[in-house]
C-alpha cells in the first residue's frame, strides 16, 4: 500500500518546506503538496519537522575488550538507534592479528546479519597491514566496505607511520576513506605508567593521562601523513580545541580533512571525573570528555560548519560488573559510552533548541554529510524523490527528561542522566514502514545490510 506523510516540514541541509511525501515499496515516490488518492495510507505530521533518517558512523556492539564484551550487541543496540530516529548505522568490523580482513568481514556479517532493527554497515579497521591484507582492499571495498579506520593508539591497535602511508595510498586507488583514531599511544602509555607507579588508581588519572595535546599531536601527524599520501582522511571523535587547531591547520595547509566529532565532547565535561565514589568510571572513554572551554570550541565549529559529522562512538558497558573492573586500577576500566539512542535528541537539544546550529545544520551533520561521505548517498541521508523512505517525523515541542530507566539501550546508566531535553522522534519509518513510534520500537529483524559505494570527498565540490 502507498504511503502520505502529509504536512509536515521537511528539513534538508539548504532549506525547511512543508509538502507532502509519498512512498511507494519504502522509496519516496513523490514530494509535492496533494497526492492524497483513495489507496493510500495517510500519516499526518502537522506540526513536525521531517528529517532524513539518523545516520550513525560510529558504533561498536558487540564488541569484546579485554575480558568483557560490549553490553549492546546488533540487536538490542540497533532497537535503541530506531527509537532516538537512527535509522542506519555503520558499525567497526576489525581485524584480528594476523588474521585477513576477508575474515573479519564475515564475523561482523554473522554478528549483525538477521537480527539487526536498522539498517548498517561495516567500516574496516586495520591493525596488521602487509602485502597480503594490502590485496584484499579491492574486494572488500566491492562488498560494500569503502571506509577503513586505523588507530594511532592502543599498543594492540596502532600501526605504524608508514603502515598508515600505504593505507592511505591503497584506500585512495578505490576512492575509499581511512579514519583514524588520533591520539599519541606512546606518550599516553607512559603517562598511564606513571600514574599507576604512584598509585593514582581513580578514574580521574583516564583523563589526565590523556590529555588534548596528544590528541592534536596525532591529528597533526596523521593529517601530514594524509598530505604526502594525497587522499582525503576522515579524524574520528575530535574530541578538543587543541585537536580542532590541529585539523584547523591542516585545512589551511591544503589537506582534505573531514572532521567527526560526538555528542559527549559537545555536552559533558571533565569535571565529571571527579565525581565521588566511582561515579567517574561511567564517562570513562578514549578519547576522554575535555574542559568546559573545549565544548565552547566545538560548538563554534560546529555552528561554522568545521565539523562534517557528529556520531557517537557508542561503545556501552555497564556500570555494575562491567566498569567495576577498573575499580582498583582505571587502566582496567573498560572505555566507552552508550549514546547511540540520544545522540539526536542531544544535539537537537543543546544545538538546535539552544540557538547554536540551525536545523538544517542538524540535519547536514546527522545525515547528508555522513551518507555522502561513507558512500550511501543518495540511497539514504535525504528526504528526495528515488531515496530510501527514512524518514524522522519530529516532534520540536515535546520535552522530557533522559533516564537510565527509560531508554531503549540495554546498559544500566546514562552519562546524560537527569539532563533536560527538548525535541523528540514521534514515528520513524524505514524505508516506509513505521519502525518506532513515541521511543517504542514496532520493528525487528529487518535491518538491511547497506552495500556503500566509491566515497564522496564532498569538500571539493563545495
Ligand atoms: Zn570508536
Amino acid at each position: 500500500m502507498k504511503k502520505l506523510i502529509k504536512n509536515g516540514t521537511i528539513v534538508t541541509p539548504s532549506l525547511s518546506y512543508q509538502s507532502n511525501i509519498l512512498i511507494e515499496n519504502g522509496i519516496i515516490a513523490a514530494i509535492q503538496p496533494g497526492l492524497e488518492t483513495s489507496d493510500t495510507e495517510i500519516y499526518d505530521a502537522r506540526g513536525c519537522r521531517l528529517f532524513p533518517g539518523f545516520i550513525d558512523a560510529h558504533t561498536h556492539l558487540d564488541m569484546a575488550m579485554g575480558p568483557t564484551v560490549t553490553a549492546d550487541d546488533f540487536r538490542t543496540g540497533t532497537r535503541a538507534a530506531l527509537a532516538g530516529g537512527t535509522t542506519s548505522i555503520i558499525d567497526f568490523a576489525t581485524q584480528d592479528k594476523g588474521d585477513t580482513l576477508t575474515h573479519a568481514l564475515g564475523k561482523w556479517h554473522r554478528k549483525a546479519d538477521g537480527i539487526s532493527a536498522c539498517d548498517y554497515g561495516f567500516h574496516m579497521a586495520i591493525i596488521d597491514w602487509n602485502p597480503e591484507i594490502c590485496n584484499e582492499i579491492q574486494s572488500i571495498a566491492d562488498a560494500g566496505v569503502t571506509s577503513f579506520k586505523v588507530y594511532l593508539a592502543y599498543d594492540n591497535l596502532h600501526v605504524s607511520d608508514s603502515a598508515i602511508y600505504e593505507i592511505l595510498r591503497r584506500v585512495g586507488q578505490v576512492h575509499g576513506i581511512v579514519g583514524a583514531h588520533c591520539e599519541n599511544g606512546d606518550i599516553i602509555s607512559k603517562l598511564i605508567d606513571t600514574n599507576l607507579r604512584r598509585n593514582n588508581t581513580q578514574p580521574c588519572f583516564h583523563a589526565q593521562s590523556r590529555p588534548d595535546l596528544a590528541e592534536a599531536e596525532a591529528i597533526s601527524r596523521f593529517t601530514y601523513i594524509a598530505q604526502m599520501a594525497e587522499v582525503p582522511v576522515n579524524i574520528v571523535h575530535l574530541s578538543s580545541e587543541a585537536g580542532l587547531m590541529a585539523a584547523k591547520s591542516a585545512r589551511q595547509r591544503g589537506a582534505d580533512i573531514y572532521i567527526e566529532s560526538c555528542p559527549q565532547y559537545f555536552i559533558l565535561d571533565d569535571s565529571c571525573y571527579y565525581l565521588p565514589g566511582f561515579e567517574g568510571a561511567k564517562f570513562v572513554c578514549s578519547p576522554p570528555v575535555r574542559s568546559k572551554h573545549s565544548q565552547t570550541a566545538l560548538w563554534n565549529a560546529l555552528s561554522a560548519g568545521s565539523i562534517d559529522t557528529i556520531s557517537t562512538d557508542h561503545c556501552s558497558f555497564n556500570w555494575k560488573g562491567q566498569k567495576e573492573l577498573g575499580r582498583n586500577d582505571f587502566s582496567q576500566i573498560p572505555n566507552g559510552l552508550p549514546g547511540i539512542e540520544h545522540r539526536p535528541v542531544l544535539l537537537y537539544t543543546y544545538g538546535v533548541a539552544a540557538g547554536r546550529i540551525s536545523e538544517n545544520q542538524f540535519v547536514a551533520s546527522l545525515s547528508e554529510n555522513t551518507a555522502r561521505l561513507f558512500g550511501m548517498f543518495p540511497q539514504k541521508g535525504q528526504i528526495a524523490v528515488g531515496s530510501d523512505a527514512d524518514i524522522v517525523v519530529w516532534n520540536p515541542s515535546c520535552q522530557g527528561t533522559l533516564t537510565a530507566q527509560n531508554q531503549v539501550q540495554n546498559v544500566d546508566y546514562t552519562p546524560y542522566e537527569g539532563l533536560k531535553i527538548q525535541g523528540g522522534a514521534k514515528a520513524v519509518f524505514l524505508r516506509g514502514e513505521l519502525a518506532a513510534e513515541n521511543g517504542k520500537v514496532l520493528f525487528e529483524n529487518q535491518g538491511k545490510y547497506i552495500h556503500r559505494h566509491s566515497c564522496d570527498y564532498y569538500h571539493k565540490n563545495s
